[in-house]
């Protein structure tokens, strides 16, 4: 909760828009903001993590794998958090994957992608098969992203640092489905944000609306023939939701919308438009309020473009890596697992880096790609140095050779780990998996009865 007044044309906007309703929801927006969290399914079942959780997890009405959390715990700190089970993200958020409802084996695109919570739950909801591009305009937000992304332990993604147009002149219409989850006002985000309130202004939304429209044209070039666009805010001015839905109907006749099967969500509404419009279907666009729903509030709207020819899919052209860096591999590999996690996978070099590359993806010419698939490490003149985007990208049933430490969650020995510490452990020298629970948390590279550590600076932290 925040002590800063909301602004008072607002206010005075949502008294217009609501009447007798607003006392509610501005109540509503005086608690305080309700923290939520979406269980990794690439890695476990949210059954398994609700077992697990020292907190108490009730599960939101629209995403069977997120949760309201409540407690005195802190679980975006917990050694959970840094092995990658769940996303930190307020319930509505996780409405928006859920509507889009991506399947296994499609190209699926998410044009806004930064930080990650909407693309790292596509992909888990895709089994992490197929391809999801997640592409970020701010070159600043892509590390986090990325960083996101690797805890995830996703194999089948991309992430590109672009704009918008630059996508859709490469690409056209190939995507099964796109999200295009809009850069907004921010007033769901009122409740966690005092500096979301603070740059509140009428203005703003003016501005947003106008981008989101050229930014929802240019994701709905993106869109194959048949397949799905999912527009996105997290906020309530109808200038930058149903008016910016109603204008793209009006100039793409091909799109037309579908319900979004949001469980709970309140109807959009065809009567909040600037001019007088016959547009009932905005009915089928859903709003999340936060006096209604365990939320913070969010808008979506589904689109379904009419079946016609696809544009041509031209593949990424790889170059395998070279032979002396496979070898490498193939002896780490030998020395830690029964069988390859990544056999039947493209290995390509970039510099010093061995990635496992996604199948299928299309050609990046051009692009600024800030990671393909997952970096497995660094080939050195002589050996190969694990990434720890490898650990987290490994399943438990890929650990049957590696020498594993396993430890519970509230080991200090962990909490010192993941602070950056070595840890004393007697055993053969070598790189073992430092796992929680039997999740794989970070590489250690035994010396001596040593574990080096060698969890990445970025992320180490004081843990509780
Ligand atoms: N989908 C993200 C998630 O779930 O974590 C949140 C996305 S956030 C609401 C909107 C994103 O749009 C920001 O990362 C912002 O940098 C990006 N953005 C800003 N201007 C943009 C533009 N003109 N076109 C596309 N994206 C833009």
């Amino acid at each position: 909760m925040t002590n800063i007044p909301l602004p008072l044309p607002f206010i005075e906007r949502m008294q217009n828009l609501l009447g007798n309703e607003a006392d509610t929801f501005l109540a509503a927006l005086g608690r305080a903001a309700l923290t939520g969290l979406r269980t990794n399914t690439l890695k476990l079942s949210a059954e398994r993590l609700r077992a697990l959780a020292p907190w108490s997890m009730t599960p939101t009405p629209w995403c069977p794998d997120g949760f309201v959390v409540s407690g005195r715990e802190q679980p975006g700190k917990h050694p959970f958090h840094a092995a990658g089970l769940y996303y930190m993200q307020e319930p509505s958020a996780m409405a928006v994957a859920v509507a889009l409802a991506p399947q296994p084996g499609e190209l699926v695109l998410d044009l806004a992608a930064a930080p990650g919570g909407k693309a790292t739950h596509l992909a888990a909801l895709m089994y992490d098969w197929g391809i999801v591009v997640a592409n970020e305009i701010e070159t600043s937000r892509t590390s986090a992203l990325s960083s996101n992304i690797e805890r995830w332990g996703i194999r089948q993604a991309i992430i590109t640092n672009a704009e918008p147009e630059r996508l859709a002149s490469q690409w056209g219409a190939i995507f099964d489905r796109v999200l295009l989850d809009a850069p907004c006002s921010g007033e769901g985000m009122f409740r966690k944000s005092a500096t979301a309130i603070a740059m509140w202004r009428p203005e703003m939304v003016q501005g947003c609306a106008l981008r989101q429209q050229r930014a929802l044209d240019t994701a709905a070039a993106l869109v194959r023939p048949g397949g799905m666009l999912c527009y996105s805010t997290c906020t309530f001015a109808p200038e930058e939701n149903e008016q910016v839905i109603a204008a793209f109907l009006d100039t793409h006749r091909d799109f037309e919308l579908a319900p979004t099967g949001i469980i709970g969500a309140a109807p959009a509404c065809p009567d909040w438009l600037a001019t007088p419009h016959n547009r009932s279907d905005l009915t089928l666009a859903a709003r999340l309020w936060p006096h209604r729903t365990p939320g913070e509030g969010h808008f979506v709207a589904l689109l379904q473009r009419a079946a016609g020819e696809a544009a041509r899919l031209k593949p990424a052209a790889w170059k395998p890596a070279p032979q002396p860096a496979l070898a490498l591999w193939r002896d780490f590999v030998a020395a830690t697992f029964t069988s390859d996690p990544f056999a039947n996978t493209l290995l390509v070099a970039v510099g010093q880096q061995l990635y496992a590359i996604p199948e299928g993806a299309p050609h990046l010419d051009g692009l600024k790609v800030k990671r393909a698939g997952v970096c497995l490490g660094t080939i050195h003149p002589k050996r190969f140095e694990p990434a720890h985007s490898l650990a987290l990208a490994l399943q438990t049933s890929d650990l049957h050779n590696v020498a594993t430490f396993d430890l519970a969650p509230d080991d200090e020995r962990l909490d010192r780990y993941l602070q950056g510490h070595p840890l004393p452990e007697p055993g053969a020298d070598g790189w073992m998996l430092l796992s929680v629970t039997g999740f794989p948390v970070s590489w250690g590279r035994r010396s001596r009865g040593i574990i080096k550590n060698v969890y990445p600076k970025g992320l180490r932290r004081p843990l509780r």
